[in-house]
């Protein structure tokens, strides 16, 4: 199958935005085995959507459109692809019920224009959309299958994967299952140095890294004829590649860091308190995303000023002159402080500079110290992390969760 992506949009031929959807599209097509030949960027403009929709009918037989599917005068793409295909509009109930829901939950009133969005192509099967209002649909007509999806990244990518992948599975012999390896505490280039022979050689399962979800991944993907078991494919690599990066690799699919703490605490039942400073209660934040995270997690201070880590934790005056309070020695004594004035039986600190100002030669920015407390003592741990003051947050908290699952 052969596809062209027509991106409908004034802002993407104005510059104003990048066409992130065409590039997710194109790479999750191409795991697919679907052959992308074409982008095309059209603004929105009828008569410039019918030419390019001719165009594309006689170089591919599966055109996917993005953009234009809002309730104002310039979003126009359905109707202009259901003229081209000469198909009427007419309205579809369960869209319809969905768009009077989504502003009933709002609190705000329902207007013609938004019930315009329910108005889909005859014989066109819709595609439900869980985060907006206007469902996309699919088409298989004569001229070939077309699909249309909104343009907001957000909405148009859950409606790809929960509805669009399982269509174009079904029009193929062949079934795609992919699995997503997910690493941390290695770096990018480093993964790819390390299972380089395994990414060149690979082709059915195909290893390929996936950018641009802030962590490192590998996605491996494999290509079965309908019935087989995709997973006999796929199981040998991925214990390939945990051989190869060891304790790295944290999960797979949708596992986050905050879910494999939280997996690991409740199987060994411990609660967990933390105490953290220059995190600024990051770390609390990630892990109370997982629902459940009651079970265990007892609670998170943050402890910003000495004060606090004196008063609330108990560390010594002593300690914080002494060494200060980016120092190991205040590490584990706020790691103690928190085991000692809550119900858990494990607790994590963190205490560093974020940044920009505040680093010295000996303390620069983007030090951290973390310590971790149990009945045994605490452990205290140096990182140095590269960066501005959020990035040095966020790593130093994703680090914080590793070094609770290890
Ligand atoms: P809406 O209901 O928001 O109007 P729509 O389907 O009509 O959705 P557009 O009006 O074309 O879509 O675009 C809405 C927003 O979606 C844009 O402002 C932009 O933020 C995003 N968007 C649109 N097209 C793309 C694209 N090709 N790549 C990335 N983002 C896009
Ligand atoms: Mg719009």
């Amino acid at each position: 199958m052969d596809c062209e992506i027509i991106s409908v949009g004034t802002e993407l031929l104005l510059g104003q935005i990048a066409n992130t959807d065409a590039q997710y599209i194109s790479q999750r097509l191409s795991e697919l085995g679907i052959n992308v030949y074409y982008h095309t960027v059209v603004g929105d403009n009828k008569q410039r959507l019918l030419d390019a929709l001719d165009v594309a009918v006689k170089r591919a037989d599966l055109i996917i459109t993005t953009g234009g599917l809002g309730p104002t005068v310039d979003d126009l793409t359905k109707e202009t692809v259901a003229e081209f295909l000469g198909l009427e509009l007419q309205m579809h109930e369960p869209s319809l019920q969905h768009i009077k829901e989504h502003f009933n939950r709002t609190g705000r009133q329902v207007s013609d224009n938004n019930i315009k969005q329910a108005l889909l192509p005859k014989g066109s099967i819709p595609i439900p959309n869980p985060n907006g209002t206007a469902p996309g649909v699919i088409i298989e007509h004569e001229k070939g299958i077309f699909i249309v999806l909104p343009g907001p990244p957000l909405e148009l990518q859950p409606m790809f994967e929960e509805t669009v992948v399982p269509f174009l599975q079904k029009c193929s012999d062949y079934t795609i299952v992919s699995k997503v390896i997910r690493i941390f505490g290695i770096g990018e280039s480093k993964v790819e140095e390390m299972v380089k022979d395994l990414l060149d050689e690979q082709d059915n399962p195909t290893i390929a890294p996936l950018v641009g979800h802030g962590d490192v991944t590998l996605r491996i993907t494999a290509r079965v004829r309908k019935g087989e078991d995709a997973y006999a494919l796929i199981n040998p690599v991925e214990r390939q590649i945990k051989q190869r990066l060891g304790d790295a690799v944290y999960g797979v699919d949708d596992d986050t860091l905050s879910k494999v703490v939280s997996r690991m605490l409740i199987e060994r039942e411990l609660k967990l308190a933390l105490a953290e400073s220059c995190t600024g209660g990051l770390i609390s934040d990630k892990l109370t995303d997982v629902p459940g995270i009651s079970m265990v997690f007892d609670r998170g201070l943050v402890t910003y000023s000495n004060e606090a880590k004196m008063e609330l934790l108990g560390v010594s005056s002593d300690t914080l002159n002494r060494f200060g309070a980016v120092s190991p020695q205040t590490a584990e004594e706020m790691a103690l402080g928190a085991l000692a004035h809550s119900h858990a039986d494990v607790a994590l600190a963190v205490t560093g500079i974020a940044g920009p100002d505040g680093g010295t030669l000996s303390k620069p920015v983007g030090l951290v110290y973390m310590a971790i407390a149990d009945s045994y003592g605490a452990y205290s741990s140096k990182h140095v992390f590269n960066g501005d003051r959020r990035r040095i947050k966020e790593i130093a908290a994703l680090t914080a969760l590793n070094l609770l699952r290890l």
